[in-house]
Formats: structure tokens, C-alpha cells, sequence
């Protein structure tokens, strides 16, 4: 079931352009659906166009092998289970925000007593802020149902099978005629013998009680992209419960919270933080150490800086979600700090210069020589 694209042409990881537009040609060819009439020819068809879509492409091949899924899908759509490169990782393939509603999942539930799809289930994972711009690997736990081992499914005792049901010949519903002064009518409801199921189980399973399932908690490590916000919803396929009489499982939707930071904000794929210098470094200029989710770097402050001028470090954002070679800026808003006491030698020395401000701009005074720099 794995949805690899390599897998899906069947080339290597490292087949050339060529081989892969060979391998392409020849499966499109054979499902297209104006000649391949087979059951699942059109679902096919339209899986190796995908595959190809990303493999052709040097820029988004070369993503693909990166992240998986997760560099090329431009968001819902992409459905099916996991891929084979992150090894035992249920690599999570697919990011939106979660105001948007499923996309997958649901749809088809039960049909009574034939096999169904296991529920999808959430779990909420909460994230350091620099663990969501870079990413990472987290190990998380959930509790979900899974299949019984001791009897495979049925929660029948192993050596006995389920029975199928006496009350409905298996049908899992009954019908009842009611006859009343203005006719007969006929009602259909479920077997209130086997449920629906159309199967009695007459020796129940130990381990699971006949349930045919067990909830288990297990340790999965799931790959966060890097670039992801709160809100962010991450699908890691088939770790939902476990689907009942052979129906798939549902999938588990990992929602993400990401925790603030003490020193910067984020606003979209941009960072922002506040530095505050004196009123020297404003008016000469100066370069200095600041503080970067990728460490620290070092800043110019151009001579004649104003408060609340915002300096732009390019490159050190958050990168872009789905396309991490991309990034964002770090904004620095520029605080002044204006001294409320000076010694007597500071005081000498602003004096000195007032004079000297105030003789050249007829304007007298410390006042006049700080308003010149400090207001618009
Ligand atoms: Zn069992
Ligand atoms: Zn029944």
C-alpha cells in the first residue's frame, strides 16, 4: 500500500530523468482510462501522473527526497498511508490548518456488517517555538484500538470462527410485518441478536473479550516539518484505530501548539524582537550583537537611528512550510534608550555639545540639541 513515487513507476531512487519518463510512458499508457477498463485503472492512472508531476521535476524531486510527502503537497488532497524512506516513522504527509475541517477521513462508515474503516483520532502536541520553525523529530504516545493478535480480529476464541447469526441468516438486519387498520407494513431494523453483524460469536476470545480489538498505547516518532504554526494539522497515516472485519484503519491527526517565547514573536514566516541601545549608539551608528533563532549575529544600527525604526535581518524567519529552503526575515524594532540621570562629567560634556548645537542652530540648550535628534 505504500504510495512511494518510485515505488509507484517503479525505478530506483536514483533512476535518471530519462528512465523515469520511460517507466512513465509505459504505465500510462497501459491504465489509461480510455484503455484500461479494469476496476481501479482510473485511480492508477491518475497516481502515476502524480508521481511523475514530482519526479520530472530536478527542484521538486530533489524536496520529495527530503521531506517526503510533505515538500511537494501544497496542502489537503494527498491521501493514503505512509512512506517507506523515514523508515518506522509514521511520517506525518499532510499540514493545513485545522479551521478548515477534514478533508479526509470519514465518508465511508458502516456497512453493516462488512469490513470498516477504524476512526481517525486526534492528538494535541505542543511544540517549543524554535521547534516549529526548524522541525524535528518528536516521539509521541497515543492509545488507539488495535487489531486482537490472539484472534486476529474475529473475538472469536482461537480454533472457534463466529457463527453466523440464526436470528437474521446473517443478514444483520430483521424485517417484521406489523399489520394496523390501514394496511401492513413491513419494518426493517438491525438484528438486535448479532447487532448487525451478521455473526454471533459463541466462544469470545480471552485477550479481547470478543471485541476482535484492543486498545494499545504505543510509541510513535513523528516527523514535524519544519515551518509549522499553531494550527497546524499533521496526518500520520493508519495510527488512528484499527478497522474492524479487514476495513483499513483510520488515521491519527496530530494538531500542534506552539508555546511562546520570551524573546521573539512570530508573524507568519517573519520573526520579530525588540532591541533597546543608548541614544549614543543611535545618533554614531554602531554594530552589535543580537540574538537569532539561529543564534547570534551581528547587527548595524545606522548613524541617525530613530525609535522604532525596524532593521531587517534578511534570511533569519521561519522558514516557508512545505518549502524550508525558503525563509522569512527577522525584524528588529529599535528602542532608545534616553538616560534619566547623568553624572556630572556626562552632563559637562551634553552641555558642551548643546552649546556648540545651539550656536549653529540659534536654538539654545540641552532641550534643543536632544529635540533636533529624538522627534520627527
Ligand atoms: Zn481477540
Ligand atoms: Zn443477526
Amino acid at each position: 500500500m505504500a504510495r512511494d513515487y518510485y515505488e509507484i513507476l517503479g525505478v530506483s531512487r536514483n533512476a535518471d530523468k530519462e528512465e523515469i519518463k520511460r517507466a512513465y510512458r509505459k504505465l500510462a499508457r497501459k491504465y489509461h482510462p480510455d484503455v484500461n477498463k479494469e476496476e481501479g485503472a482510473e485511480e492508477r492512472f491518475k497516481e502515476i501522473n502524480r508521481a511523475y508531476e514530482v519526479l520530472s521535476e530536478p527542484e521538486v524531486r530533489a524536496r520529495y527526497d527530503r521531506f517526503g510527502e510533505a515538500g511537494v503537497s501544497s496542502g489537503a488532497g494527498a491521501g493514503g498511508p505512509g512512506f517507506g524512506d523515514f523508515g518506522d516513522m509514521g511520517f506525518a504527509d499532510i499540514f493545513e490548518s485545522f479551521f478548515t475541517g477534514f478533508a479526509g477521513g470519514g465518508g465511508q462508515r458502516r456497512s453493516r456488517g462488512g469490513p470498516t474503516r477504524g476512526d481517525d483520532l486526534r492528538l494535541d502536541l505542543k511544540l517549543d517555538f524554535r521547534e516549529a520553525i526548524f522541525g524535528g523529530e518528536k516521539e509521541i504516545r497515543i492509545g488507539h484500538l488495535e487489531t486482537c493478535n490472539t484472534c486476529g480480529g474475529t473475538g472469536a476464541k482461537p480454533g472457534t470462527r463466529p457463527q453466523s447469526c440464526s436470528t437474521c441468516n446473517g443478514a444483520g438486519q430483521v424485517r417484521r410485518a406489523t399489520r394496523t387498520p390501514f394496511g401492513s407494513f413491513t419494518q426493517v431494523s438491525v438484528c438486535p441478536t448479532c447487532n448487525g453483524t451478521g455473526q454471533v460469536i459463541e466462544e469470545k476470545c480471552d485477550t479481547c473479550g470478543g471485541q476482535g480489538q484492543k486498545q494499545e498505547t504505543k510509541k510513535l516518532k513523528i516527523t514535524v516539518p519544519a515551518g509549522v504554526d499553531n494550527g497546524t494539522r499533521l496526518r500520520v497515516s493508519s495510527e488512528g484505530d484499527a478497522g474492524q472485519r479487514g476495513g483499513p484503519p483510520g488515521d491519527l491527526y496530530v494538531y500542534l501548539f506552539v508555546n511562546e517565547d520570551a524573546e521573539f514573536r512570530r508573524e507568519g514566516i517573519n520573526i520579530l524582537s525588540e532591541i533597546k541601545i543608548s541614544y549614543l549608539q543611535a545618533i554614531l551608528g554602531c554594530r552589535l550583537e543580537v540574538n537569532t533563532v539561529d543564534g547570534p549575529t551581528e547587527l548595524t544600527i545606522p548613524p541617525g537611528t530613530q525609535p522604532n525604526t525596524v532593521l531587517t535581518l534578511e534570511n533569519k524567519g521561519v522558514p516557508k512550510l512545505g518549502n524550508p529552503v525558503m525563509r522569512g526575515d527577522h525584524l528588529i524594532t529599535i528602542a532608545i534608550d534616553i538616560p534619566t540621570k547623568l553624572t556630572a562629567e556626562e552632563r559637562e560634556l551634553l552641555e558642551k555639545l548643546a552649546k556648540i548645537k545651539g550656536d549653529r542652530t540659534g536654538k539654545g540648550g540641552l532641550e534643543g540639541f536632544l529635540g533636533g535628534f529624538f522627534h520627527k
